[in-house]
């Protein structure tokens, strides 16, 4: 894209994991860029996206006052950021967003949230191979959650090619991000006693047709979420097609166990070896040697990195939301080509 075509002019309001994630993934575009990020207290990633030379909005006056006072430069208000968006990227943390959607109702932009946010909030929920065209120029759209994303990753393309006819998920969650110094467990396992979790309805939100149960543990780490699901299905195939099925698809990536990939600790190491930005590993991680296909039953193990698997979904839904790319697997392309996936 030349440099005189318009850029679409992006908004993070958060600038935590997700949102600095967004902000750098953003950035790398050629058709859009981020114009302003926000933050509500003069924290270090404050500092941070002064160091970065990303422009920073709060809250309100006072709250001006109080960033300068501990020496962190602003460029405004929250409101006076609205003024210069097409699209907000909604990250604040889950159940925050209501207030916020009806401040970018009035402002008159676009807004996307996350996974932490109610389906109920949009009425659109997004993943780039799924759904794309659903979100096509709408104003509020809701990029699902880590897990959500994971499972439809995989479960998308088999069902397609396939035909599934019931999905059983067991989620074995990390307990907190690696810069969360407060979440626990740090020395139990915890089930989710709400059976079936919310997470298959999540997945419902984009393939509502599809019979599936979650349950889901947390566990003491914080690298990644590991799922295994067992998935019924309505033809005979084998173990072999599954596999080559996946090597096709977009933002899913096999890994073997047997030549020294183990574990989400040598998944992480992967994506560090690899040069990612902070270490991230945006594509779903199958285990290929735990691949299994029994009559018409298949077995896998997929891992999530939770910070990041998100992130060239909130890249594709911008795109279709401001109708920069008509074609899901085009913008895929962009998306991945940019970020070095
Ligand atoms: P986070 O806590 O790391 O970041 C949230 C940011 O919002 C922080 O910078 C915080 O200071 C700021 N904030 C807090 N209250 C605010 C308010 N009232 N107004 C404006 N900013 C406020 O959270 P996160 O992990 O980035 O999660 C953001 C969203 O992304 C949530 O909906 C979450 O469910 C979803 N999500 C998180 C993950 C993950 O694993 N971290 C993965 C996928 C989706």
């Amino acid at each position: 894209m030349s440099d005189r075509v318009k850029k679409v002019k992006v908004g993070i309001n958060g600038y935590g994991t997700i949102g600095k994630r967004a902000a750098t993934a953003i950035g790398a575009q050629e058709d859009m860029e981020v114009v302003g990020v926000t933050k509500t207290r003069p924290t270090y990633e404050a500092t941070v996206a002064n160091d970065l030379g990303i422009p920073l909005y709060v809250p309100d006056d006072a709250a001006i006052e109080t960033f300068r006072k501990a020496g962190i430069k602003v460029a405004g208000t929250i409101k006076e950021l609205y003024k210069k968006v097409d699209i907000m990227i909604d990250c604040t943390p889950g159940d925050v967003a209501e207030s916020y959607k009806k401040e970018y109702t009035d402002a008159g932009i676009k807004a996307i949230f996350q996974g932490g946010e109610d389906h109920s909030l949009t009425g659109i929920s997004f993943n780039a191979s799924a759904n794309y065209k659903e979100s096509w120029g709408a104003q509020f759209s809701r990029v699902v959650s880590c897990n959500t994303t994971g499972l439809i990753r995989t479960l998308y393309p088999l069902d397609k090619k396939f035909k599934i006819k019931e999905v059983f998920a067991t989620l074995i969650r990390r307990s907190a991000d690696p810069n969360d110094s407060k979440k626990g467990p740090i020395n139990a396992i915890e089930p989710s006693l709400s059976i079936p979790t919310h997470h298959g309805p999540d997945v419902q939100s984009i393939m509502p047709w599809l019979n599936i149960q979650t349950m889901a543990v947390k566990v003491p780490t914080t690298l990644m979420h590991l799922h295994t699901v067992t998935v019924k299905l309505e033809k005979d195939i084998t173990t072999e097609d599954v596999i080559t099925l996946w090597k096709k698809t977009p933002r899913v990536r096999l890994v073997r166990g047997k030549s020294g990939v183990k574990s989400t600790a040598q998944i992480m190491e992967l994506a560090r070896d690899t040069g990612r930005s902070r270490g991230d590993m945006y594509e779903i991680i199958v285990w290929e040697d735990g691949v299994k296909v029994v009559g018409r039953t298949l077995y896998y193990y997929q891992a999530v990195h939770q910070e990041s698997d998100v992130i060239p979904e909130i890249v594709d839904c911008i795109r279709s939301m401001c109708k920069l790319e008509e074609d899901a697997t085009a913008s895929v392309k962009r998306t991945d080509k940019a970020m070095g996936i």
